[in-house]
């Protein structure tokens, strides 16, 4: 800063300066033992003071559902600090917007007044706990500007004027004042005896990048979304919502929904912020568009997330399920709907480690329909086919439901009984053999069409251990070779069972 601008606004006494009540406010926040009863006190002095403290006690900010009506229980709701901030804001408020350059000054307060507002919800959406002294960083932030517009009127508002952007202001600033005004902002808050994080906050509100504090960063991105409700025309309010969005993702972090739904937040927000800083905020017409389409963005995109979530949800559920029925169809034998020859071999391998764990006997058992062929060969291929279904259907209506049925290939079925020893499954086997042989499997031109079946039975874990899986499969093979040579309709065992079994 030039010393002679710093010289001028140091014995300037057009510069504003707080009023007696803000710097017993400012004194009082930076005493240790400062309490809610001394804040009273000092605030009840002052009548406007009090009925704003009272109405933003009331205000949709601290949404209390009772409804306050002393300063006492106003300033017990916002608790000491929020109270002590916000009474300097607004203390100080009443020095910033008054001056002889004003309708450049009442402009800057009220872009103060969004910025604070801004500053809140910003702080909200991120979760900042320091709303209070979010809002009063962002009220000062441009107290340098206004002490320019007391100091230097007639130069300040010629360069404010001339300026096309904010970096062409700030660099008009620098060469004719040796500082931007956010620089000569801190140094008045430093003059004030502010507390310093608003000096630093204010001296951090135009920085181009931020500086990895996110309280700097939302003070900075407030004043970006207070231009929205300043600019002059649509063209004008739609740039400065992108720059606003544009910050607002680069510095903290917000994404275009996030954005719009602060814009349409600062948008409700409007008649709290008149309230609270005695400004005149009305949405401009070309405005609503912004903050329609803000709202309706918002509303489809809510709605499309409903709608994209229940959809991904039932096209997952769908996929899940046609995969469970691929992945069933791919194990099941599609003529009888038993598992088919690939997943025997899994469902085997599975049973025999169980039975050689659990030393728990493990039965195979080995079916061929007898003279299969000729029931092809006499009624053809269909019949032939319904005969197969029918014996499956049958086969494991007659099994227990943890026993495994597989078709081995053709007319031949395995049948896996775990926990089950060699007496068990040839009177398991036998009662099927009966039932099967009264059981029509096919009707034929109204004649009932019987069947028999041979089969081979296998244990592991009785009185023979095989060494795997395949070879108890090749046993009960064997042994169903013998069933057929013996004569068909029966079940053998490989080896005869010895007496009395067990
Ligand atoms: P055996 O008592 O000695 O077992 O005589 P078989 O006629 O049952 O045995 P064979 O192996 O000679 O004949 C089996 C027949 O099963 C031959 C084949 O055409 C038929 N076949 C195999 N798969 C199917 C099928 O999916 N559908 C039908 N309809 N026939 C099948
Ligand atoms: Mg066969
Ligand atoms: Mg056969």
């Amino acid at each position: 800063m030039h010393p002679e601008l710093q010289a001028e606004l140091g014995h300037c006494r057009n510069l504003p300066s707080p009023p007696a009540i803000a710097l017993r406010i400012i004194d009082l926040a930076q005493q240790p033992d400062a309490d809610l009863d001394a804040t009273a006190g000092l605030i009840a002095q002052d009548s406007a003071l009090s009925a704003r403290m009272l109405r933003i006690a009331n205000s949709p900010l601290y949404a209390n559902r009772r409804q306050v009506a002393t300063l006492g229980q106003a300033l017990t709701l916002l608790g000491l600090n929020a109270t002590l901030s916000l009474a300097l804001g607004l203390s100080l408020s009443r020095t910033l917007r008054d001056g002889q350059s004003r309708d450049a000054q009442a402009l800057l307060w009220r872009r103060s007044a969004l910025a604070a507002m801004a500053a809140r919800l910003l702080g909200t959406e991120l979760g900042i706990a320091r709303l209070e002294e979010l809002m009063l960083a962002g009220l000062l932030q441009d107290i340098g500007a206004l002490a320019l517009l007391q100091v230097r009127p007639e130069a300040y508002r010629e360069l404010l004027a001339a300026a096309g952007d904010a970096q062409d202001r700030l660099r008009r600033e620098r060469e004719s004042l040796g500082a931007d005004h956010a620089e000569i902002g801190a140094w008045i808050a430093g003059q004030w005896n502010l507390p310093p994080y608003l000096a630093q906050s204010i001296r951090a509100s135009e920085a181009p990048a931020g500086d990895g504090n996110c309280f700097h960063d939302c003070v900075a991105v407030s004043g970006l979304v207070a231009d929205i409700w300043l600019a002059g025309d649509e063209d004008r309010a739609a740039a400065a919502r992108l720059r606003a969005l544009a910050a607002a993702r680069d510095r903290l972090g917000l994404d275009q929904a996030r954005f719009d739904a602060l814009v349409t937040r600062m948008s409700d927000a409007l008649p709290d912020i008149a309230a609270l800083f005695d400004v005149h905020i009305v949405q401009a017409a070309h405005l609503d568009g912004i903050v329609e389409q803000a709202r309706e963005l918002m509303l489809l995109r809510s709605l499309r997330e409903i709608q994209g979530a229940i959809q991904a949800r039932s096209q997952a559920e769908a996929a899940e399920a046609r995969a469970r029925e691929l992945e069933e169809l791919a194990l099941r034998d599609p003529l009888t709907g038993m598992y088919n020859r690939l997943q025997l071999e899994e469902v085997l391998e599975r049973e025999f480690k169980v039975s050689v764990e659990s030393d728990r006997p493990l039965t195979l058992v080995f079916i061929d329909l007898d003279d299969f062929k000729q029931v092809n060969d006499r009624h053809g291929h269909l019949v032939g086919d319904q005969v197969l279904g029918e014996f499956a259907r049958v086969l494991s209506r007659l099994l227990r439901s943890a026993d495994l049925i597989a078709r081995y290939g053709g007319e031949e079925f395995l049948v896996v009984l775990g926990q089950t020893g060699a007496d068990a499954a040839l009177a398991v086997i036998q009662r099927i053999l009966d039932e099967i042989a009264r059981t029509p499997m096919a009707i034929v031109d109204g004649i009932p069409l019987y069947m028999t079946f041979s089969a081979g039975l296998a244990t592991h874990g009785e009185h023979e251990r095989f060494d795997s899986a395949r070879d108890l499969l090749n046993a009960a093979d064997q042994a169903l070779y013998g069933a057929k040579r013996e004569g068909r309709n029966r079940v053998a065992t490989r080896d005869p069972v010895p007496p009395g079994g067990g």
